[in-house]
């Protein structure tokens, strides 16, 4: 469970009403059961139920199970979509081992305002569904070409390019796997208008550029955060 308070010994926690609800109704504990919590800062700890008035429930942190560890360092970045695939789109990208989720604007990004809130609750709660304690960063919004201007030198970029001559996306990523050298890695999805022109030659210039075909077909921009980051993954992940 996710909880936004201080995790040390003994420290009591506090829990908003939907979790007590979870606690309560969902899992049913009772006091003095126990649940893993996390805040992504202080590791995953045990903790234990105890009530906090008629309907609220605290939580009392024991013992630390597992310590922090160091947020994935594989960067995401993508432009924005409208909400329901957006949900989606960061849930997976999270579930998928992305540390830093980063909406990068182009030209033909539909999206109107970004609701960062409602992504770090994307984040949170797909970190809390497959157990992963650092919290990916949310990034705040940039502009692609001032992104790319301003490019961290020895980052990788892999660009899903819907445009790019259609090969087998292994083959273009297993040269990659060899040169890499320990070097962090980007992946980069399109807007559901796709790269302009302009957008494609700037990225098709850079060096730490790879482009990837993810096949013949246009996949939907959220199917293809989860090919894309399987592929990268599977083929350069830590
Ligand atoms: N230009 C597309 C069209 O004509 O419908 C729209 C772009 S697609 C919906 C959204 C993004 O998903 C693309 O910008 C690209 O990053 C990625 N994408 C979709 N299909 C792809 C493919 N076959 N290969 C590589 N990337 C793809």
């Amino acid at each position: 469970l996710f909880v936004e308070g201080s995790l040390v010994q003994g420290a009591r926690i506090e829990l908003d009403s939907g979790q007590a609800n979870y606690i309560r109704n969902v899992l049913r504990l009772p006091d003095g059961a126990e649940i893993l919590a996390f805040n992504g800062r202080d590791g995953e700890w045990r903790a234990a139920v105890v009530a906090a008035g008629r309907k609220s429930v605290a939580l009392v942190a024991k013992e630390m199970v597992r310590p922090q560890p160091p947020r994935f360092d594989l960067h995401y970045l993508f432009a924005p979509l409208k909400h329901a695939r957006q949900d989606y789109m960061i849930q997976k990208a999270v579930e998928m081992g992305a540390g830093l989720l980063r909406p990068a604007l182009t030209r033909r990004t539909q999206a109107e305002r970004i609701n960062f809130a409602r992504m770090r609750a994307n984040a949170i709660e797909a970190a809390e569904q497959c157990g992963i304690l650092a919290i990916p960063e949310i990034a705040p919004a940039a502009r692609l070409d001032v992104l790319l201007g301003d490019w961290e030198k020895d980052r990788i970029l892999v660009f899903c390019d819907e445009d790019a001559p259609v090969r087998n996306p292994i083959g273009a990523l297993r040269p990659l796997a060899e040169a890499r050298d320990g070097r962090p890695l980007a992946v980069l999805i399109g807007p559901e208008g796709g790269f302009d022109s302009q957008e494609r030659d700037m990225l098709l210039s850079m060096s730490q550029v790879v482009r990837l075909s993810l096949g013949p077909r246009i996949l939907r921009a959220d199917t293809a955060a989860v090919a894309a980051l399987t592929l990268v993954q599977a083929e350069l992940g830590d």
